[in-house]
């Protein structure tokens, strides 16, 4: 445990053996059959290594090969439609997986940060991302942000007109190395999840084009202030198809066209599509692929990567959502009204968005036995349920699967994004320990810690622990206590 892993060449010619991955030029897509062999030798593994156990019962693992894979695919998804020469900037939206240690694996493979907080932007530079490679969106940001953002040289995105008026007062004191844009929404309307939509016509994203005045708005707030060099748009998000992805992207460039005519020169130089490629939640094909994607900009909206304009994109759940598994083990197997039921470790403290709106974001679920080898057996319509003192707490309700026993161990699939490096504090349950994996330098599998899992001391510290008389003593008026 803990041991080196290796990098992306060794990783890559140990484990493509599978016949998974860059091989193939993205086209189709790849059947994931190398990544799900990689996770089932690195669960066993976790077993047999004693990183999960009976007083360990649940990780999140992250497959470093796979990472290094979707970074490399994209990358050269937009090398291949971009005239060459073409400034390009892949920013990783931190928050589908904020954790350092992935920010520099990423990195280490060309990859900057999309940031959209104090915290984001703090974990982004502890991971020794610099600010030509950073990029601060975010629908609130503070007078104080935005001065650091600045003073740093970040890309900074405006929302919207008074946080325009906040730059407008910076931008005249700062050194202004900062590269600027508005962000705006086209309004090309949602997918099919109200929730996670950042297009619809009353998101609360971005300037709203397609609203009385607005797109005249921000061409003349453009014409007035020549350092607005950029424009931002992020469209889409899980659920939305690539084709209205596509749709909002011409539109932004449509805008930015507009601009630069009215402004008889090439004032913004650098568009920011946002990222939102949708995951297959359904099996282990990654699809639809970056290059996909990329092609279809390539003939929707051909000016945008004819050398005219440098490129943003800020991906964030098809980076990394396909590289992470939670496993946990079954403490307990019942059976209520005729229905196996699974009780697990895993549940609401690391699946919110599951268990509490289950039909829009399902999860595959796998079966492994107690030595970590994948379950065989009859399918049995099962519940997989988690710790969590709700009846609601479910990862998984009727599905089909080799019955799952006392001491075997349950795998949420795809969860390496917005899952379980977002921690929900349900029932004081501890955080989860993140171990990324791949192939050792004495060859089998090898793991190293990225982040350890949390102490009940941890818990308690964080639970107001240190106030504990706080509420029996006299209350004083604040400052004077
Ligand atoms: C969340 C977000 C992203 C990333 O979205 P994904 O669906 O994870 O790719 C990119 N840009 C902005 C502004 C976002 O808010």
């Amino acid at each position: 445990m803990g041991a080196h892993i290796e990098g992306s060449e060794a990783a890559g010619a140990d484990v493509s053996a599978a016949g998974d991955g860059m091989g193939e030029d993205g086209r189709t897509g790849d059947s994931g059959a190398g990544r799900a062999a990689r996770r089932d030798e690195a669960v066993r593994a976790a077993v047999e290594q004693g990183l999960l156990g009976p007083d360990t019962p649940i990780v999140g693992l992250l497959d470093v090969t796979g990472i290094r894979e979707s970074a490399a695919e994209l990358r050269v998804a937009f090398d291949a439609v971009v005239a060459p020469g073409t400034p390009v900037l892949h920013a990783f939206a931190v928050k589908a997986t904020p954790l350092v240690p992935v920010l520099r694996l990423l990195r280490e493979e060309g990859i900057g940060a999309e940031v959209a907080s104090p915290g984001e932007l703090a974990l982004a530079r502890t991971a020794g991302l610099g600010p030509e490679v950073t990029v601060l969106d975010s629908p609130a940001k503070t007078p104080r942000e935005l001065r650091e953002a600045l003073a740093l040289g970040i890309a900074v995105n405006a929302d919207n007109p008074q946080e325009l008026d906040r730059i407008d007062g910076l931008v005249r004191s700062a050194a202004g190395r900062s590269p600027i844009g508005i962000r705006v929404n086209p309004q090309i309307g949602g997918g099919s999840i109200e929730a996670t939509s950042t297009a619809t016509a009353t998101s609360k994203f971005g300037v709203a084009l397609r609203d009385e005045g607005a797109r005249e708005w921000v061409v003349r707030a453009y014409l007035d202030r020549p350092w607005l060099t950029r424009l931002h748009a992020h469209t889409g998000s899980q659920g939305v198809p690539l084709s209205l992805m596509a749709r909002g992207v011409a539109e932004t460039y449509e805008l930015a066209e507009e601009i630069n005519r009215r402004a008889g020169r090439r004032q913004v130089d650098t568009l920011d599509i946002g990222g939102g490629l949708p995951v297959n939640f359904a099996s282990d094909a990654t699809t639809p692929t970056y290059a996909q994607y990329a092609r279809m900009l390539a003939e929707e909206v051909p000016g945008l990567f004819d050398g005219r304009y440098g490129l943003v994109t800020e991906f964030g759940r098809s980076l990394l959502a396909k590289h992470g598994t939670v496993v946990a083990r079954v403490e307990y197997a019942k059976s209520a009204g005729g229905r196996p039921v699974a009780v697990t470790h895993a549940g609401v403290q690391v699946a919110t968005r599951t268990v509490y709106a289950p039909g829009v974001w399902p999860l595959r679920i796998a079966a492994y036995d107690a030595k970590g080898r994948p379950k065989e057996g009859p399918a049995v319509v099962q519940d997989v349920a988690g710790p969590a003192c709700f009846s609601g707490d479910l990862l998984a309700e009727g599905c089909a699967l080799p019955l799952l026993e006392q001491g075997d161990f349950a795998a949420a699939l795809d969860t390496g994004a917005y899952y379980f490096a977002h921690h929900y504090a349900y029932n004081s349950l501890v955080r989860p320990g993140v171990y990324g994996f791949g192939p050792g330098r004495e060859g089998g599998v090898a793991f190293a810690v990225v982040r350890e899992a949390q102490t009940v001391e941890e818990v308690v510290a964080e639970s107001g622990g240190a106030q504990v008389d706080a509420l029996v003593g006299g209350l004083a008026p604040w400052g004077l206590s």
